[in-house]
């Protein structure tokens, strides 16, 4: 069995057939995994500088130059990566006093710090899969993003005290701002909630709670808490929907969890799709107490120290990016100030930002040429368990380039 990191749920029953050296059939993943595991082969990075093919020795050279002579680094990505590169890639800024930040900024890393920081209680999948009896989706759309979410670990499977099948033995509760795939699930059993906004709702939940009547969704708020009580072993899967509705002000999240606790066990995941973002959060959190965007320099995480904000402050005269495609992510007047700065692109793909790269290094796909560890997004750690091995990879490369540090 092999492990999938196409996204955080780091699903662990993959089986390969292998034909002529390369996969040929792969069985359990879904059509974004398999996609991974068969394509393997295809738009791989080439090493190169300034645009043109060159000797990898050659590129190595060009990059620890590029590294050695900056005064002012940034190192960004690494949510695709494994937590030993992710490890050197913070050992790498650390040692050059240079700033380091992932995707999480932008996406989930709000709700993984909360995790960390334990102002929200969080659990697994697996308890999850076992025990959850009243599953929210709030903000995010399993369906397209998570694939397997819903019929591995959460809402289909049978697991230890849910054995009646999903129509009995669990309650979906949906909140979006429109009705969406997941949304559509939720038929019997389940509930769907047209979110106009996220604070009312909550508002609404903490009123229920006290005994006052909610001012939005009168019938269903009361409903599913007696859900929930009914349960007593309940869900809230966080999406970027929620974290931008929020508008990061996370106050009356924290305070309706804390209240809903007080009748049932009710934990908070969060539904990211980058595979090991919440490993490049720990690591961070573990080393400096902060989960991104941080300053070696100064010591400290700001809203300045984001990657977008770096380029678009001129702070940076060099960035490494690792695993990571920011001219295809971010906006555009940001991503484009990456070609007057050296820029070093480590990838297993060809990428649009390693088309403006001073230079460029490949890697190996984590999970399938490389083994390591990852975290996924309910904290657990899992082993990959590659199919092929390929001696160029992440480690390789950031070992090769805090030799000249
Ligand atoms: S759900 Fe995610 S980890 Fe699982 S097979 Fe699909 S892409 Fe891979």
């Amino acid at each position: 069995m092999h492990v999938c990191a196409g996204c955080s749920c780091l699903c662990d029953d993959i089986e390969v057939e292998i034909r002529d050296g390369s996969v040929s059939k792969v069985y359990n993943a879904c059509r974004r995994g398999a996609g991974i595991f068969l394509n393997t082969g295809s738009s791989r990075a080439e090493p190169k500088i300034d645009g043109d093919n060159a000797d990898f020795e050659k590129a190595v050279k060009g990059a620890q130059e590029i590294i050695q002579s900056s005064d002012s680094l940034v190192i960004y990505g690494l949510d695709t990566v494994t937590l030993e590169a992710q490890e050197l890639a913070i050992k790498l800024a650390e040692k050059k006093e240079a700033y380091i930040d992932d995707n999480s900024t932008f996406c989930l890393g709000d709700f993984v710090e909360m995790i960390l920081r334990k102002d929200i209680p969080s659990t697994t999948l697996e308890e999850v899969k076992n025990n959850a009896y009243v599953i929210f989706y709030w903000g995010t759309d399993p369906y397209h993003s998570l694939s397997r979410h819903l019929s591995r670990y959460t809402y289909y499977p049978r697991g230890g005290k849910r054995q009646r099948g999903y129509e009995e033995d669990r309650f979906l509760v949906v909140l979006d701002v429109r009705k969406t795939h997941t949304a559509k699930l939720a038929k019997k059993n389940a509930r769907f909630l047209k979110v106009d906004s996220d604070e009312e709702v909550m508002r609404g939940f903490i009123d229920a709670l006290e005994g006052r009547s909610p001012k939005v969704f009168q019938k269903d708020i009361p409903r599913i808490l007696k859900e929930m009580e009914k349960g007593g072993f309940n869900v809230i899967f966080g999406g970027l929907g929620l974290k931008y509705g929020l508008k990061g002000d996370y106050s009356i999240l924290k305070e309706m969890i804390r209240k809903m606790n007080e009748r049932s066990e009710v934990y908070f995941i969060p539904a990211g799709c980058h595979p090991n973002m919440r490993g490049f959060n720990e690591l961070l959190f573990e080393k400096t107490g902060y989960v991104n965007k941080y300053s070696f320099k100064d010591q400290t995480s700001s809203d300045e120290f984001a990657f977008h904000r770096l380029l678009e402050d001129g702070k940076v005269d060099a960035a490494l990016i690792i695993g990571s495609d920011p001219l295809n992510s971010l906006p555009l007047q940001y991503a484009r100030k990456l070609a007057d700065i050296n820029t070093v692109v480590v990838d297993p793909r060809e990428t649009f930002t390693g088309k403006i790269a001073k230079v460029v290094l490949p890697s190996s796909i984590a999970g399938i040429e490389g083994g390591g560890t990852m975290i996924g997004a309910d904290g657990t750690r899992i082993r990959l368990k590659p199919v092929f091995e390929r001696e160029i990879n992440d480690e390789y490369v950031l070992k090769r380039l805090l030799e000249v540090i």
